[in-house]
């Protein structure tokens, strides 16, 4: 008896096409963008999150290098490289500065939606910009009244046949690169509740204004904003795709976020664990190391534990991001796993390092502070374990009755 067929038999060393080349390649890529990362935005870290500084010339930086447009096509001036090598660096982006590495993740985000749904027009204006790192976008889906309920959204749009542009009325918040993007990604909804996506920058006629949201607890090295639109008018071009599927746009693009978000809290994590390893190689007590007490020990082994399945998880939803059946559920997966995660190691490492874990100077209470955002945004995690896993694991039931082994 076999279990599988011929074909499948040839391709089962290729599982999730991740061999041994492929381990070499993420360790060689991740080893030589985190000498550049020590050199370039971590000495920066700490006094951006003190002063809440977005360092928009270190973004320009990575574009110049290549990451911003990593996993993009080439001839848009991108590097066509795999989704998961650009998830390995925003992991180890955010290791280094979170804050920083949110802005970083959702421009990818706006990028990837751009790409997938937006028109030629739209494409041929914004995409080489924006995947060369040479402008930076923004996603605006949130308001103060619609955040989880995102489709309550007040954010209007009309269309004038006359002048054949949109008009567009409300306003915008909690927009993570919201003051320095000049190209924006927003969703409105018209006077019949459809919700359709626009692709805008600051050239339309009318008013677009931008706030910015200070003394955030975390994340303070991203620029956080409130939009206001008042009658601003801009071309029928920037329109995404069809007129009343944004909403539709705007979930799948949040799969890719939620990919990229588990990333990065896994770089939060590992940032938080490195530290404290550090440091209980240092720290004397009771005639010991800190790290030769029983309790360190166990904590460490929990930690990269923790770690290591953060990392499986959002490699494999990586790997499967194009996959239109699994994507949601492999990206809600991970991002659950690696947010929850993040916040419990970032919390065990300040506890592990007792007084100095408490105070700034450690840099290790900064990663609790960015990771608690990891389980807010891009779809709480309430949500997801509410809403988006039960659905899979409901349907799945229902589809394939168990085989009976018990
Ligand atoms: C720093 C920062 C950056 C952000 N960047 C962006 C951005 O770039 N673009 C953008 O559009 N938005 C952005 N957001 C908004 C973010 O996505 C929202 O904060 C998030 O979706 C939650 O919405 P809310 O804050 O309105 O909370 P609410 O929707 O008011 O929810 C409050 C809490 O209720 C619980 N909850 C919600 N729904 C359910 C449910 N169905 N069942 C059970 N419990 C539930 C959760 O615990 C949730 O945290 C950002 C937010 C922050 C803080």
């Amino acid at each position: 008896m076999s279990f599988f067929t011929e074909s499948q038999e040839q391709s089962l060393f290729k599982l999730y096409g991740r061999d041994a080349q492929y381990a070499e390649n993420i360790d060689f890529f991740k080893n030589s963008f985190e000498q550049f990362l020590s050199k370039e935005i971590a000495p920066h870290a700490y006094q951006n999150d003190m002063e809440e500084v977005f360092p928009a010339e270190s973004f320009k930086k990575l574009g110049e290098l290549g990451f911003i447009g990593m996993p993009f096509p080439e001839e848009y001036e991108g590097m066509s490289l795999p989704f998961p090598y650009y998830c390995a660096g925003l992991e180890s982006l955010a290791k280094a500065d979170a804050g920083f590495a949110l802005g970083v993740a959702i421009h990818g985000t706006v990028t990837d939606g751009i790409l997938h749904y937006a028109s030629p027009e739209i494409k041929r204006q914004y995409l080489a910009d924006i995947i060369s790192g040479r402008k930076i976008a923004a996603f605006g889906l949130t308001e103060t009244t619609s955040g989880s309920d995102a489709q309550s959204m007040s954010t209007s749009y009309k269309y004038d046949p006359q002048t054949k542009e949109y008009i567009l009325n409300g306003t915008k918040y909690w927009i993570t690169n919201g003051m320095s993007a000049e190209v924006f990604f927003i969703m409105a909804r018209n006077q019949d509740g459809k919700v359709s996506a626009f692709v805008i920058d600051k050239k339309g006629k009318g008013t677009f204004e931008q706030h910015k949201i200070l003394d955030k607890m975390g994340v303070r090295s991203s620029n956080t904003a409130e939009l206001v639109f008042q009658d601003y008018r801009v071309p029928e071009y920037c329109l995404v795709g069809e007129h009343g599927k944004g909403f539709k746009y705007a979930m799948r693009m949040l799969n890719g976020g939620r990919i990229t978000i588990a990333a990065w809290c896994t770089g939060i994590a590992q940032g938080a664990y490195e530290k404290l390893l550090k440091y209980a190689h240092e720290r004397k007590l009771f005639g010991k190391l800190l790290k030769d007490l029983d309790n360190t020990k166990k904590e460490l082994s929990e930690m990269m534990i923790e770690i290591y399945a953060s990392r499986e998880l959002y490699q494999h939803a990586a790997f499967y991001k194009e996959d239109e059946k699994t994507v949601a559920q492999n990206a809600a997966i991970a991002k659950v796993k690696a947010t929850e995660a993040s916040v419990h190691i970032a919390e065990r490492a300040i506890q592990l390092a007792g007084g100095y874990g408490y105070v700034r100077d450690s840099r290790i209470e900064r990663h609790l502070r960015d990771a608690l955002l990891g389980r807010i945004g891009e779809g709480a995690n309430e949500v997801l374990k509410i809403v988006v896993i039960p659905r899979v694991i409901y349907q799945e039931f229902e589809k394939k009755p168990l085989i009976n082994i018990w």
